[in-house]
């Protein structure tokens, strides 16, 4: 048993075996044969070794002929390697004795190999590790093995084991299929970690190297609150998280009688919660949870979980199916937030050195007018289902604000001369999420209706510190002092101009963050679905009082850890039993 700790993103236990999507994307789910099939697998395991060997031999001919008979040589010594006696004993020994498939023998093989290559510290031996990886590959080819589709893995769950998932790779995981994930690097607030949150899929990642430590069908746990994975884990520990997922879901079903109620605090001040999410499907999971309409959708998703650019009829369709399920009640969509870490299978902007401060969202959508049109129209003709809020991200001039404004106000004419009905009304705000808006933002609040406060990006420029790097994941947070001050800033000036202010970064998610927020002034917080009943249960255990003094005295503080003990610490005494996890 080994435990190994990252960074959670994403709550849940989920037990299952290891599907492991590594680098080179290959999969391995069956481990364990009959004992009847022994032979049949002996016999595939030869095979499979020998069509290795010529391809490598077809390898090493072609690379001689093309690179030298240097480079050649590289295949002569891999094709040495594939013929190693004792890794044939060692395969054999697992088939034999242990009845595992050729797959999981060689894999588990392999990886020991590989490990301890590169566990010698030298260069050279780490090479060594990679062409093991590079047999291990063409092995498991041999085999019969596929690249692991991430959107359907075949029938068996488990738990995907990868270097690193891409949110649109997330967004495509088959939830039925996939119980967990778990990857080497990743930050807390990617957008990797906010799907995995919307999908309700248990996820840490951040965990460094472990890809050659486990072999596929490696029984794993992944514990998404407390960030670790537990490979191999042993009876009693595999016994106490089947009892943990039990309490959470008990937990879960508790909770759920608040649904109806409203998130009002003991001193009887109400507080608005609302929904994040991605994709249409999440309506269903917003209102199982009492969501009173949807704060953040994130509609760049569409675009990421299809192959091409999609038409204004799927935009409109994905629009309002949710327009449908709010039924009248506030509905905030955002318009495209390309870009940066979120990059569609044709990526719309060159490769750039600082993705994070190059051209995405706003800007993006403003170099590619068609495309912005073309979900800005789709946007308006669903503004007629219900109450429909437009908002721009990433606002960092008030020239961008007004060009989009001014694109929108063109697409709503061409709309009612084409004979489209549109709602007479529909508010347009924008987001708050990089400095230079809080700075200017008696000027930016002129001109919207609303704005919402994105602290997971507000956090990440204030800090400059890539919110999806594990390297720097420690400095990431957003109860630095310094993004405190521009939060307390932005909820200052929004009252001051009487515009409507909501909190829709993950930060409005964690209870212990939200009432600190309460206490700047904030009414309307913005959550993943699945935090909505513990946001509501701890406003209504509290007075916004308790809430003032929390943010008093945390903007006392001088630095992230004491502000975030002290939050901690002060929620625990307000509400034990919610810090305790009962
Ligand atoms: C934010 O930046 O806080 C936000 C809500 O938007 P996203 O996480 O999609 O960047
Ligand atoms: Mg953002």
């Amino acid at each position: 048993m080994l435990e190994i700790q990252g960074i959670a993103v994403s709550p849940g236990v989920a037990i299952g075996q290891a599907l492991i999507l590594d680098r080179e994307g290959y999969r391995i789910t069956r481990c364990q044969i009959a004992p009847a099939d022994r032979k049949t697998e002996l016999q595939r395991l030869e095979q499979a070794i020998e069509a290795a060997a010529d391809r490598m031999d077809t390898h090493r001919e072609q690379s001689a002929i093309s690179l030298g008979a240097d480079v050649g040589a590289i295949f002569s010594a891999h094709v040495q390697l594939l013929r190693d006696p004792r890794l044939r004993v060692e395969w054999r020994q697992l088939i034999q004795e242990e009845c595992f498939s050729a797959e999981y023998a060689v894999s588990t093989v392999l990886n020991r190999y590989a490990h301890a290559f590169r566990s010698m510290g030298s260069p050279i031996m780490a090479e060594r590790a990679g062409d093991i990886r590079d047999i291990e590959r063409v092995l498991l080819e041999s085999l019969g093995g596929h690249p692991l589709d991430v959107s359907n893995t075949g029938a068996q769950p488990g738990i995907l084991a990868s270097h690193d998932l891409t949110p649109s790779e997330t967004a495509n995981l088959d939830r039925r299929l996939i119980l967990g994930f778990c990857t080497e690097i990743g930050g807390p607030s990617g957008h990797t970690a906010i799907v995995a949150r919307g999908l309700e899929i248990p996820a840490v990642v951040g965990l460094g190297p472990f890809l050659q430590k486990i072999s596929g069908g490696s029984d794993i746990i992944v514990d998404g609150y407390r960030g670790r994975i537990i490979l191999e884990p042993d009876e009693p520990t595999r016994v106490r998280y089947l009892e943990r997922r039990v309490d959470r879901q008990c937990r879960a079903e508790r909770l759920n009688t608040l649904r109806d109620l409203p998130a009002t605090t003991r001193d009887d001040v109400r507080i608005r919660l609302l929904a994040n999410i991605e994709f249409p499907h999440e309506v269903e999971a917003c209102l199982a949870r009492g969501a009173e309409g949807v704060g953040l959708y994130r509609t760049e998703f569409l675009y990421l979980s299809s192959e091409t650019e999609p038409s204004e009829q799927e935009h409109y369709e994905a629009y309002s199916e949710v327009m449908k399920a709010f039924s009248g009640r506030p509905v905030v969509m955002r318009t495209l937030d390309l870009g940066a870490d979120k990059m569609g299978q044709r990526p719309l902007a060159e490769q750039e050195h600082n993705p994070f401060l190059g051209l995405c969202s706003i800007r993006l959508s403003l170099r590619n007018p068609a495309l912005f049109r073309t979900q800005l129209r789709a946007m308006m003709r669903a503004s007629i289902e219900g109450d429909l809020r437009i908002m721009f991200p990433m606002i960092t001039t008030l020239h961008e604000l007004r060009t989009a404004r001014m694109l929108l106000r063109q697409v709503s004419e061409d709309l009612q001369e084409d004979g489209f009905n549109i709602a007479g009304q529909i508010q347009v705000g924008m987001m708050v999420e990089v400095p230079a808006a809080v700075l200017m933002l008696e000027h930016f609040v002129r001109e919207v209706d609303f704005i919402s406060l994105g602290t997971n990006d507000l956090t990440q420029y204030t800090l400059a510190v890539d919110r999806s790097n594990e390297y720097v994941a420690d400095l990431y947070t957003a109860v630095d002092p310094a993004v405190l001050r521009l939060i307390k800033t932005t909820v200052d000036v929004a009252a001051q101009y009487q515009v409507d202010l909501s909190v829709c970064g993950e930060m409005s998610s964690t209870p212990a963050y939200a009432l600190l927020l309460v206490g700047f002034g904030v009414r309307t917080l913005s959550a993943p679905p699945a935090a909505i009943p513990q946001l509501k249960q701890a406003l209504r255990s509290v007075t916004v009082d308790d809430c003032q003094f929390m943010a008093k005295r945390a903007m006392e503080l001088e630095t992230a850890r004491e502000v975030d003990a002290f939050l901690n610490g002060h929620f625990a005494t307000l509400l034990p039993d919610m810090a305790l996890g009962v």
